[in-house]
């Protein structure tokens, strides 16, 4: 990648209908970049993941623009997180399972046994992250792609819409 640190793309003309698509870089960081006055200001993708898509930034300068935030792109990390996973239903027993990435949105994990899981099942995981509290996170996800023990999963969203812990194990290191 030509600059590790910023990945804008902009899609389309400077003065406006259309908002600026902008990405997380690989820190999970969003920096938005004022076209009027070039001022860049930075948020942790952590911060605004449950904010509408598309955001109104007031500058420094006065100016206001619209950039839309592409969360499929946001940060992922890659880990070897030990965990459980179970079928959510019909209720299966828990099992053994590695997460090999991570990001807001899903997760990578590849199962110790084969299993029975397939596209759109629900899944329940409950693992720990490795940062200095070992936090323990429970989950519920819909798996996306099956190919052998490697699983592929989505994130149901929780009831408060929030995932501090997670959104700040992703912004660190
Ligand atoms: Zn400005």
């Amino acid at each position: 990648m030509a600059n590790p640190i910023l990945h804008f793309m902009g899609l389309t003309k400077r003065n406006g209908e259309m908002p600026k698509v902008i990405f997380a870089d690989t820190r999970g960081m969003i920096h938005f970049n004022c076209p009027s006055c070039g001022y860049v200001s930075v948020k942790p993708v952590g911060q605004i993941f449950n904010m509408p898509r598309t955001q109104h930034i007031s500058c420094v300068c006065g100016n206001t623009y619209e950039v839309e935030i592409e969360r499929r792109k946001s940060f992922r990390k890659k880990t070897h997180l030990e965990g459980f996973y179970a079928r959510a239903t019909p209720a299966g027993s828990f099992e053994q399972m590695t997460i090999v990435d991570i990001s807001l949105g899903g997760c990578h994990l590849i199962t110790s046994k084969k299993h029975s899981m397939g596209e759109g099942d629900r899944v329940k995981l409950v693992f720990e992250l490795d940062n200095a509290k070992r936090t323990k996170i429970e989950r519920d996800a819909i798996v996306c792609n099956v190919d052998g023990q490697s699983i592929r999963c989505k994130f149901v969203a929780t009831a408060t819409g929030l995932d501090p812990d997670l959104g700040f194990y992703l912004r660190v290191q």
